[in-house]
């Protein structure tokens, strides 16, 4: 009998379970992929593509190749609800589609849910087709505004920090007009940092004329700049939201246990602590059992053991345990072709550790490039 292997999301688990199908189809199973975009973004190039340094395509997984590689369709739409117990899905088009088998790897949102005004105001980074739209169109205005854009960024964690860096370097260098000011509610830069690095990002921000505004709960957006907890306000054109992360409102509508925060509540072999013919990774699933920040790096590194999971799930063979690494390298990058390398207590600055990220991220990419 045929069954039925429903992934959703074209999230970077995703992308290593079709390249390994590719390799060796299972025999009996069908494999969908429900995905909005035919393209997907590798997170680790998203700044660099901000910051002008590459192209579309080099930062962007084809989705339709993968699936045709592996014998996959794909189907362009969001699912928008999902019934566990009669194992169905439904999608933005409207359709209901049945699984044996579902994989979620649908990746997180913005953290605005608290803040007044920002559904309608202000540029979230996800979707990341929609974000790099809106940044096209604002390089495009700076570089004909009649004074410098006033232009916010809400998040103080590396991908709010790598994203504005990125943003000014590029329309510093296109000879546009903006001012920068990075908005978080922690007292400090990259909280989650050792105080060396920090202390370097600090003398980077200063150098590049970026402003601070540390500490400060933002509560609501108005058209001419954000409010703040405190009653102080920060005027401004426009406002990036890449603060946090928020799940999407229907995994915890559809009964299916999810933790506190609202993601999908998975155990150490990546599946549903609820119900065993789902599965999810990445941003979107909690590891409970060993917390990890929400990361590319722990949804890179789920994509081999969903894999392996999904087909002995199929296969009615035990399911092997995942056991994430403890400390994972970070490079942050300045948006000027130089990164920070960060290992535990351990940092180093310079343009060698871009050239060394960059030579990582073009292999990881290679991956999935099908000719
Ligand atoms: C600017 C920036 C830079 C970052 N840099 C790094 C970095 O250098 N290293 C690192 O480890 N992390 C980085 N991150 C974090 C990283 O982006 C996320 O942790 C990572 O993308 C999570 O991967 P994922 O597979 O969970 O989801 P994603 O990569 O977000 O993929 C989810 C996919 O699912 C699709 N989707 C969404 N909703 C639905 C739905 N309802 N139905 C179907 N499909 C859906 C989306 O279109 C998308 O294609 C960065 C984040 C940002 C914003």
């Amino acid at each position: 009998m045929t069954r039925r292997l429903l992934l959703a999301g074209g999230g970077h688990s995703h992308i290593e379970v079709l390249r390994r199908w590719a390799l060796a189809p299972e025999p009996g199973v069908t494999v969908t992929l429900l995905s909005p975009d035919r393209w997907t973004a590798y997170s680790g190039m998203l700044p660099g593509l901000i910051a002008g340094h590459y192209r579309h395509h080099e930062c962007h997984i084809d989705l339709d190749a993968l699936c045709a590689a592996a014998g996959a369709t794909r189907i362009a739409a969001m699912v928008t609800a999902l019934n566990p117990t009669a194992q169905e899905v439904v999608t933005s088009r409207g359709d209901i589609i049945r699984y044996d088998r579902l994989a979620i790897d649908i990746g997180s949102t913005p953290a605005t849910g608290g803040i007044a005004g920002a559904g309608r105001l202000g540029i979230p980074i996800k979707p990341v087709a929609d974000f790099l739209a809106q940044w096209q169109i604002l390089c495009s205005a700076a570089l004909n505004a009649p004074r410098p854009l006033e232009l916010a960024v809400v998040g103080g964690g590396a991908a709010g920090v790598e994203t504005i860096l990125a943003m000014q370097h590029r329309i510093a260098t296109e000879g546009g007009r903006a001012r920068f000011t990075l908005v978080g509610d922690a007292a400090q830069l990259l909280p989650a940092q050792p105080p060396a690095v920090r202390q370097r990002f600090a003398a980077v921000f200063a150098a590049r004329g970026i402003g601070l505004r540390l500490g400060q709960t933002v509560t609501g957006v108005r058209a001419d700049g954000l409010e703040f907890a405190d009653g102080s306000t920060l005027a401004c054109d426009e406002v990036f939201w890449i603060n946090g992360a928020a799940p999407a409102p229907w995994l915890r509508a559809s009964g299916i246990h999810c933790d506190a925060g609202g993601f999908l509540s998975i155990d150490a072999t990546l599946r549903s602590v609820s119900y065993p013919d789902v599965f999810g990774s990445g941003d979107a699933a909690g590891m409970g059992h060993a917390p990890r920040p929400k990361s590319g790096v722990y949804a890179v590194r789920q994509g081999p053991p969903l894999h392996d999971n999904l087909r002995r799930s199929l296969r009615g063979e035990p399911l092997s345990e995942y056991r994430p690494q403890r400390r994972a390298l970070a490079l942050i990058s300045t948006g000027d072709r130089q990164a920070i390398a960060v290992y535990g207590p351990l940092s180093c600055h310079g343009a060698w550790v871009w050239r060394w990220k960059d030579n990582i991220d073009r292999a990881f990419m290679a991956r999935y490039r099908v000719s």
